[in-house]
């Protein structure tokens, strides 16, 4: 085992990130030591290299960003009898108190007291990082090393699409960056009637077609409201599916919703926004919910049963690259012009 490691680090407050070496991290008596294999860029990790007015609150340098990952585990603490050398694992990257409310009644995904893992610990875009091993889960064993990386941000979609009727309904989904778009094809292989998806990206719009959205709806161009309204035979959609945090986008959806359909809101709006809660809520009978993170670990099995039963994410990993190319992934968040990107802190397999 070498002793030092290669890993982006933020290391003072405002904006970039250095590559530096840094000592191998020495797992805890709980925790596994995990080699990277791969490591996929998350808007979080843009937020955190540009320092937005979020990080400027919540980040403490020196930190090492990235929490969505697939690696070996090459070391265990001294107390740890769930995991060994040579486990194949991904993060649930929300590390939970095990003693507030929501953790003694089996809801830790909105856990009071939750750490993220790149957020608040040292993360993924390193050679190695060690992680607590209950949040260390164990993939199968031929499971590509991309896929299993973004299964973090699929079990957001995942939770999303299950948390409403979606067999036989018609669904709409606004936002379709990398969580909306996993959206689709899980939403699609749940037996959705129709998937329309809109967004404001060239990009974004041609991925929505390739995950298999139905029709997509070009919001700079078109009468989001009407193009629903028509598409679903005019009542509205059963079902909004909200991935973009996009206080117009929000509003478009929840007018094209029909009474007494469903909304499942996941994108995070970047400040407080007006709704015409009576005429778009309230009279029409909807049902809102709100979606933190992913059940722990109900939506991680339905994730592996998703991907073991056929769903297919290859369209949505359009870049692959050496972790040491870190800037010009954050150059790809920037623009928007990317699906996943992966970084590889051990180097870009050849296949
Ligand atoms: P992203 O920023 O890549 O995707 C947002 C998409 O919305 C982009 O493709 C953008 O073009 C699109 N958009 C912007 N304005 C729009 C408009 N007016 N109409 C339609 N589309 C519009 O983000 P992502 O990584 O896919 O994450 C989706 C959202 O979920 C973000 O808001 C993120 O902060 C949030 N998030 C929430 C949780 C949670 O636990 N609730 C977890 C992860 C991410
Ligand atoms: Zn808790």
């Amino acid at each position: 085992m070498p002793t030092t490691m290669k890993a982006v680090r933020k290391l003072t407050p405002g904006p970039g990130a250095s590559l530096v070496t840094v000592p191998v991290p020495e797992p805890g008596p709980l925790d596994v030591l995990v080699k990277v294999n791969a490591t996929s860029v998350c808007g979080t990790d843009y937020h955190i290299y540009s320092w937005d007015p979020w990080s400027q609150g919540r980040i403490k340098p020196p930190l090492t960003t990235g929490h969505e990952l697939a690696g070996e585990v090459v070391a265990v603490g001294s107390q740890v009898t769930t995991h060994r050398v040579g486990d194949f694992i991904s993060a649930e990257t929300h590390i939970v108190c095990g003693h507030c409310q929501q953790c003694l009644t089996g809801q830790y995904h909105v856990c009071q007291n939750t750490r993220i893992l790149g957020v608040d610990t040292d993360g993924a875009f390193a050679q190695y990082l060690s992680l607590p091993a209950s949040n260390a889960w164990k993939n199968d064993p031929d499971l590509p090393a991309d896929v299993a990386s973004v299964q973090e941000p699929l079990g957001n979609a995942v939770h999303t699409v299950l948390s409403v009727p979606i067999t036989g309904n018609v669904v709409a989904v606004t936002g379709c960056g990398p969580i909306g778009l996993m959206a689709i094809a899980v939403a699609r292989l749940s037996g959705a009637t129709a998937v329309f998806a809109v967004d404001v990206n060239d990009y974004r719009l041609d991925l929505a077609r390739r995950m298999g959205a139905t029709e997509v709806i070009d919001g700079r161009k078109e009468d989001v409201v009407a193009r629903l309204r028509r598409l679903s035979g005019g009542g509205g959609v059963d079902v909004l599916l909200e991935f973009s945090g996009n206080p117009t986008a929000i509003n478009q959806g929840l007018k094209a919703l029909r009474p007494g359909g469903k909304a499942a809101m996941l994108g995070l709006p970047s400040r407080p926004l007006e709704i015409d809660l009576g005429n778009d809520i309230v009279m029409k009978g909807i049902e809102v919910k709100g979606i933190a993170g992913r059940r722990m670990y109900d939506t991680w099995f339905k994730v592996k049963g998703l991907l073991r039963g056929g769903l297919d994410l290859r369209p949505l990993i359009t870049h692959r690259l050496p972790l040491e190319a870190y800037e010009d992934a954050m150059e790809l968040m920037r623009q928007g012009n990317c699906g996943k990107v992966i970084l590889y802190p051990h180097g870009v397999p050849n296949n």
